[in-house]
This record gives structure tokens, sequence and C-alpha cells, in this order.
């Protein structure tokens, strides 16, 4: 499979809040480092390295034009300057990283949810700008987020080349004839973006992936309300996917998630969207240490939900903290189980009649890093020897 990866996005590492203590963030270079330890020397995978940092200024401007279809230019701005700003004033060691202190929180004034302002104190503008304490921001995270961007951004156009008449693959690797015509694209972006609502960061996320990819679709296709369909993988609700597509009947998210946990008030059965979107937004909880059976029998009403949608296009949110031994997941999903998983999964591009459509798949979550890059090859197994399809 073609793998997009950008070595900028291993810059990114911060801390988080777990208990009562400041540690090491679970989401880590570590991970992105395991993957590539062990997707680079399979034959079977090419692991193609962009650069964002040596985009042409106009590639830059298109994708951040792209970002912006659903992301808070303000939101945007902070996560590029906050660190600066706050070495500016001295308040952040050069090594440090920038937690919230207070967030927006629910008051009886009118205009509550209308227009909301960034506050003026530097300090409370970080929890204007976040849900949470797992978000912190370095001196790099704004080098990372927006090269993980970059990368659903790329894929999708790499997967849709026709309506581009220049070369999305700009780097000096990539020299020689056009690559074959591409049924999936895998896109090893960190941070991970699920959790991220387009204006507030948080659950390790800052820029929605999976919105960056649509968004780079809708314009591919010309068609704003071509549909598309996002099979959330993660054991973690994608709040943030879910939020920005509520009300969009032209994305079906569909997600199966550990119940009651993180981020804990969404991913429950009831939210079926809203307005127009109503009926489009499935959500598939399972408890904490569900089986695999249980899982695959989640995966079936998935797949089945999406076939009967037909979209156009599918993006898979792929997290690994549905493994057995993960320190923020788990189901009871070890890693031979993940070709099965995927093969199950991949059912949902099928188009009847017309084969398959075309699918990116986005790397979320999963923290055990020493496990991440055999799941992933065991998983990109099942993927790419995808059952008979019945006629
Ligand atoms: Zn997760």
């Amino acid at each position: 499979m073609l793998v997009l990866h950008d070595p900028d996005c291993l810059l990114h590492s911060t801390v988080e809040f777990i208990g009562a203590a400041a540690i090491p963030a679970h989401e880590s270079p570590e991970r992105l480092k395991s993957i590539l330890a062990t997707l680079e020397p399979s034959p079977l995978h090419d692991v193609h390295h962009l650069s964002y940092t040596n985009l042409p200024s106009s590639a830059k401007k298109a994708l951040l034009t792209t970002i912006t279809a659903n992301h808070d230019t303000g939101y945007l701005q902070h996560l590029e300057t906050v660190f600066s700003d706050w070495r500016d004033h001295d308040l952040v060691p050069a090594d440090g990283s920038i937690l919230p202190e207070c967030w927006r929180f629910p008051t009886s004034i009118a205009n509550y949810n209308v227009n909301p302002q960034p506050p003026r104190d530097i300090y409370a503008r970080a929890g204007f700008y976040a849900f949470d304490m797992s978000s912190g921001i370095m001196k790099d995270t704004w080098a990372s987020t927006i090269a993980s961007a970059n990368l659903a951004y790329q894929g999708v156009q790499t997967l849709f080349p026709p309506k581009y008449p220049t070369p999305v693959l700009q780097d000096e690797t990539t020299a020689g004839p056009a690559p074959p015509p591409l049924n999936t694209l895998l896109t090893l972006c960190r941070p991970p973006g699920h959790h991220c609502d387009g204006a507030r960061a948080g659950g390790y996320c800052y820029i929605n992936n999976v919105a960056v990819a649509i968004s780079t679709y809708r314009t591919t296709q010309q068609h704003p309300d071509t549909r598309v369909a996002v099979l959330d993988l993660d054991f973690h609700h994608g709040n943030g996917t879910q939020e920005l597509y509520y009300a969009d009947p032209s994305v079906l998210y569909v997600s199966i998630h550990g119940q009651d946990e993180f981020p804990y008030y969404t991913g429950a059965e009831s939210e079926v969207g809203i307005g127009a979107g109503e009926g489009f937004n499935v959500n598939l909880p399972l408890p904490v240490d569900a089986s695999v059976d249980a899982y695959l029998d989640k995966l079936a009403l998935a797949v089945q939900r999406i076939r009967e949608y037909k979209p156009a296009f599918v993006v898979v949110s792929l997290g690994f903290d549905t493994y057995e031994t993960d320190p923020i997941g788990k189901f009871r999903i070890a890693t031979e189980d993940y070709e099965g998983i995927a093969r199950r999964a991949r059912e949902a591009l099928a188009r009847d009649g017309v084969g398959e459509c075309k699918s990116l798949v986005v790397l979320e979550g999963g923290y055990v890093v020493e496990k991440l890059g055999v799941n992933l090859l065991s998983w990109l197994k099942g993927w790419e020897s995808p059952a008979e399809q019945e006629t």
C-alpha cells in the first residue's frame, strides 16, 4: 500500500495530566517511529516521505484554505502562534508545554453560543481553544499539526488525481512515471485529529485530519454534496468529527468505540444527527474489554449502514487503542485479529455492480508503542486480501 509520511510529524512531543500528575503524553513520537520501523522494511508497502515545509507557498495557501472550510481561523492562528506569544512574555520555558487553565463554561449569558470571542487574557485563550488538558502545545506542535493535515490533503489529491494538473507528491523521491490508479492510501497522520471539532484542541488532536480529507475531496470532485462515509475505528468516540458533520446528510459518520470512555460526553447511540443530518450519525458503543466477536458484530452493522448509504468515498479513522493491552483504551483484540477486522471493514467500500469506491485511511490513536507496527501490518494484510464479494 502507498503510505504517506512527513518527518515533521515526529517533532511534536508534549505532556498531559493523568490523575494528579503531568507526564509525557502517551501520544508520543515513538508511536510513529515504531510504525515506520515496521513498515519501511516491508516489500509490501511503499512509505513515501513528504515535506510540508518544502511545499511552495501557493500549495501551503491552498492547504490552509481547505482547512478553514471547517476550522476557525482564530483557532488556527492560536495554534500557530501561542507558543511564541508565551515565550515573548517569558511564560513558558523553551522546552515546555502550554496547558489550559480555564475552559469556557455554561452560563446564563444570552449570547453564550453566539459569536464567542476569545478572551484578552493570554492564559485564558489556551482554555478557550481547548476542551481538555491532553493537548499541550510546545514549540513544534504547529509544525507537526500542519504536516499531519497536509498528509490527509495530499492523500486525497493522490487518490483523485485527474482533477489536479500538477503532481501532488512533490518531494525529490517522486521523480519518474506517475503511479497507477489507487484504491486506498494510508496517511500516517500525527498528531491525530478525530477529537478536534474545528475550534478546540483535545484528546491529542489539533486539526481534524478527516475533515481536511473530506474538504479536499469535495474540492476535487467539485460537488460539495457528494456523499462521504467516515468509519471511525479508534477506541475513543470521534466527538470532533461527529460535531463537524452532525447536521450534514452528505457525510455519514459511523463509530465503534468504548462505552462511557473518553471523551465521556459524546458517543451514545441516541446521538443520531440533527436537522437534515438526522439519521446520518451512527454510534456503536461497546463495553471496555469487549471480545473480538462482539466487535465484529458491531463492525458488521457499521459496514451494512455504510453500504446502504452508497458513499462515493470512504475515510477510515484508524486507531489501535482497541488493542488488548492499550493503556487508555482496550477491547479484547489481539494482533492477529486486526487482519479479520480489516477484511470485514473493507466490505464497506463495495458498491453493488460497480466495484469499490476509493478510501483514505487516516491514523488516529494507539498507545502500545512496541505493538503499533505489527498491529498495523496485520490490519493492512487483511485490508489488502479482501473477502469475496457476494454477487
Ligand atoms: Zn483513541
